[in-house]
């Protein structure tokens, strides 16, 4: 891959990393591209597929659609899906088991590794630190607790217009949590060499101030990209 500027962000479900992600990337100019909207538009091109039975017929379905992101839209077989499409309960409750089979992993690692390829990018999700940018410069794990990551999430569908109940979300959010974090490939980890920043009882600015802090910290010189502080 070209050589660039990546910064990765994983963190559990609610925790916060696509909103810092999303603040960030502005905030210094980069782009920024979140790895679970593919995920997602995986996991809605098998629903869509009357004949999504077993594993193997989800692999067929993932290998014979197209899928891409560009500024956070999300294209499958070229027809573009908002953020909020992607956001549903049916989704919600399918994504992590898709997300465990390794062959529909391996395929969009390789999305992900082309968009980034050559570009200053920020990327969020599970395994982008650990796995799918391994070289990034800056590895951030966010988390938060269970209550409050749950809380968040809650607040985002009931403003979207869902009818869902709280221990509904909360119980999804475990279930997500456990799979993710338990699967035999690519787990969620925190890598090695990440920062952790717990966002329980911080604004997304002061968690973007820390980061910052940190980029600063490894010598990287922001001068060079549209940096707005
Ligand atoms: O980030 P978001 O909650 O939208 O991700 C949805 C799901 O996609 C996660 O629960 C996880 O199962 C999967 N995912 C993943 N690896 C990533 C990003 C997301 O397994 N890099």
């Amino acid at each position: 891959m070209k050589n660039s500027s990546w910064i990765a962000i994983d963190g559990d479900s609610g925790s916060g990393k696509t909103t810092i992600g999303k603040l960030l990337a502005r905030k210094i100019g980069f782009e920024f591209i979140d790895s679970g909207l593919l995920y997602r538009a995986a996991t809605y091109a098998i629903i869509a597929h009357k004949e999504n039975k077993d594993r193997k017929s989800w692999v067929d379905i993932i290998k014979n659609s197209s899928f891409d992101i560009r500024q956070n839209t999300v294209f499958i077989d070229k027809k573009g899906f908002s953020q909020d499409e992607l956001h549903t309960k049916e989704i919600d409750d399918l994504v992590s088991s898709v997300s465990t089979v390794k062959d529909i992993r391996a395929i969009i690692t390789k999305i992900l590794r082309n968009i980034a390829d050559g570009k200053n990018v920020v990327m969020a999700g599970r395994d982008i630190g650990s796995v799918v940018l391994k070289e990034a410069f800056l590895k951030i794990y966010i988390t938060a607790t269970l209550r409050v990551r749950a809380e968040r999430r809650y607040k985002e569908l009931i403003n979207k217009g869902n009818i869902i109940t709280f221990d509904e979300v909360l119980r999804n959010l475990k279930k997500r949590d456990t799979i993710d974090s338990s699967r035999s490939v690519s787990p969620l980890i925190i890598p090695e060499d990440a920062y952790v920043i717990d966002t329980s009882t911080l604004s997304p600015e002061r968690v973007i101030e820390k980061i910052i802090q940190f980029i600063k910290g490894r010598e990287y010189d922001l001068r060079s990209t549209t940096c707005t502080f």
